[in-house]
């Protein structure tokens, strides 16, 4: 396993440490998932603070650094302090709230909060926005079960169900088939509700001429996926197959983009003008894609204003939409691993309109 916290070690002035307080980053430097705890990191100290209910299992599972446990944070952070001379303390400045800056002024005497520099969060960000291969791999497994999950729910889609019923059975399949969670409330969207991008499934009726579209995804080992398919029930009409073969274009135009050293920003340009000059423009208001990890939406972001630039071991999604108010919408979303040569595409479904 890559040592992360090296990595932030070196980033730290002397005299200086970091507190790395967040869920998702404690995860991805311990590999460890709690919900309650704290690193502690200075040049040549790092530990991970949890408490009682979790300290026999962290205990076992962390090797990136010692675990202690956590009693009395106040206490505890000012001993490490005072041993690593730290006068300064980064904190994670995007995860902490000013409670907890509060708290920590009252508790940390002498030791200056660094509340406007970043450059912990930068660190994460850099390293969660490269996956390893193990990584990979969990994104990978959790797309496999979004996947067969998809395929049963296919197989029972009729009309008269409800959008909520439609989400509860990809769910259930998600759940059943392995995840241990879901990458977030699943969403289903029916005709009219389909345009908007993330509205919530309800009461509707699925009806013959509807577009439905899915938007769903599992997690593995803290891993997320994420895909979206529309499809139709019953034959669409004329420009129901219009907007999704323009959308379907889109979506190939920037998959076929995806490569290391490609900006963000241009990818997302490429979708968006296929859109434009088909004169949908305006209906396609979201950002083009977007990574994924250990939270379902993280760096690099593929927009308009994007400075990323696409390297190996990120995982993004692509995922253009057409959406009418009042009438439909369209979004087909694949979820890829950029990789030397270009990048590997970790979604697997059919993308021609599906009609049930
Ligand atoms: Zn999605
Ligand atoms: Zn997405």
């Amino acid at each position: 396993m890559t040592n992360y916290i090296l990595q932030i070690q070196k980033a730290l002035p002397l005299r200086t440490a970091a507190l790395v307080s967040s869920p998702v980053s404690r995860r991805c430097l311990t590999g460890f998932e709690s919900s309650d705890g704290l690193i502690f990191l200075a040049q040549g100290r790092a530990v991970f603070l949890t408490d009682s209910r979790y300290i026999e299992a962290a205990r076992a599972a962390v090797s990136a650094c010692p675990v202690e446990e956590l009693r009395d944070a106040a206490k505890q952070l000012r001993a490490l302090c005072k041993e690593c001379r730290a006068k300064r303390l980064f904190v994670e400045t995007e995860h902490t709230t000013l409670a907890e800056v509060l708290r920590l002024r009252k508790q940390l005497p002498g030791v200056w909060l660094e509340i406007r520099d970043s450059r912990v969060d930068k660190h994460l960000r850099a390293i969660r926005m490269h996956k390893t291969p193990e990584e990979a791999d969990c994104v990978r497994r959790a797309q496999g079960i979004a996947e067969t999950a998809f395929d049963y729910i296919l197989g029972i889609i009729k009309p008269g169900m409800t959008e909520r019923e439609i989400a509860l059975e990809l769910d259930y399949a998600m759940l059943r088939g392995g995840a241990e969670a879901l990458s977030f409330e699943t969403i289903a969207v029916a005709g009219e509700n389909g345009s908007k991008p993330h509205g919530v499934p309800g009461d509707r009726l699925l009806c013959k001429g509807d577009l439905l579209t899915l938007d769903f995804g599992a997690v593995v080992d803290g891993c997320h996926s994420d895909m979206t398919r529309t499809i139709a029930i019953g034959e669409p009409g004329e420009e129901q197959r219009k907007i999704y073969g323009i959308v379907l274009e889109a979506q190939l135009t920037a998959l076929d983009m995806l490569a290391p050293g490609v900006a963000c920003s241009e990818i997302d340009k490429r979708a968006r003008d296929v859109i434009e000059n088909a004169g949908y423009g305006e209906h396609f208001r979201h950002g083009t894609g977007h990574g994924v990890g250990l939270e379902i939406h993280e760096a690099p972001n593929l927009s308009r204003r994007s400075k990323d630039v696409l390297a190996p071991g990120m995982v993004v999604t692509v995922e253009p939409g057409i959406y009418l108010p009042g009438k439909c919408g369209v979004r087909i979303e694949d979820m890829a691993l950029i990789i030397e040569t270009g990048y590997e595409n970790l979604t697997h479904a059919n993308k021609d309109l599906i009609i049930i």
